[in-house]
């Protein structure tokens, strides 16, 4: 479900930008009105609306549509033209501001990816967690290799960086439900993946194989498998031996 959304609001903010860009692009360029222009008229009117988004080159615009002789008459029709490319550029702005605004919108209506593809968040939002034990916490037989992420059930967990998913199980030994991800893309010499544990009974969003961008939602807080309370158990290792992630993210996170 979520890369269709990702798709659709990715298209719909195309066809927004389209819609709204073409008709500022096409008033600089009437090619199609006239079959009979020659290559050099329509090569001077594609220049001519190029150079229109341009405030640097706007003042240089092709003049072969003057039909004044006057001086007065030429001073006239070059402040309507510039008055007329002033007006294209304010529409293109306009048009650009109006996109932007649309994918900000989009963003915060839901959409299901919080960072930009290469980044290194933190697996929750700010103020939806308590960070609880945290590595090496004592535990019996072994002591606890990740950092918890107190917080009500049901709250989202997101992908902490660009990666692949190598684990999706329901009941992965003491973790219970949890995701592990592979990031190649991190890597360097050395192998690093993070691992989400505890997470809500049938709330894993990703599949083994399929990969995910930063930010994106894999799940929810849940208390499965062995665990008290509800809590994100979160590992990060590196060629599988497992670090301090509260660390490590301190130190990635920008
Ligand atoms: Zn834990």
């Amino acid at each position: 479900m979520g890369p269709f959304r990702t798709f659709a609001i990715l298209a719909a903010v195309g066809a927004l930008v389209t819609a709204i860009a073409l008709p500022a692009f096409a008033t600089g360029a009437p090619v199609a009105a006239s079959a009979a222009q020659t290559t050099q008229k329509l090569a001077a009117d594609h220049a001519q609306s190029i150079v229109v988004a341009s405030e640097a080159t706007a003042p240089t615009a092709t003049r072969s549509a003057f039909t004044a002789t006057t001086p007065e008459e030429i001073a006239a029709k070059k402040a309507e033209e510039e008055a007329a490319a002033r007006a294209a550029e304010a529409a293109a702005a306009k048009a650009a501001a109006d996109a932007a605004g649309a994918a900000t919108a989009s963003v915060r209506s839901g959409m299901p990816t919080i960072a930009q593809p290469g980044q290194v968040i933190y697996p929750m939002v700010g103020g939806s967690y308590t960070l609880s034990d945290g590595f090496g916490a004592a535990r019996s037989g072994r002591s606890h290799m990740g950092q918890d992420f107190a917080a009500p059930i049901g709250t989202p967990i997101y992908a902490i960086a660009d990666g692949c998913v190598t684990t999706s199980q329901s009941d992965y030994g003491g973790y219970g439900e949890t995701i592990v991800l592979a990031h190649p893309g991190l890597s360097g010499a050395n192998a690093i993946s993070t691992l989400y544990g505890h997470m809500n009974y049938g709330s894993r969003a990703v599949g083994v194989g399929q990969c995910v961008t930063a930010g994106q939602y894999l799940g929810e807080v849940g208390n499965t498998g062995w665990v008290s309370g509800s809590c994100l158990h979160f590992e990060v290792m590196v060629n599988n031996v497992e670090i301090d992630p509260l660390a490590w993210l301190q130190s990635n996170v920008l």
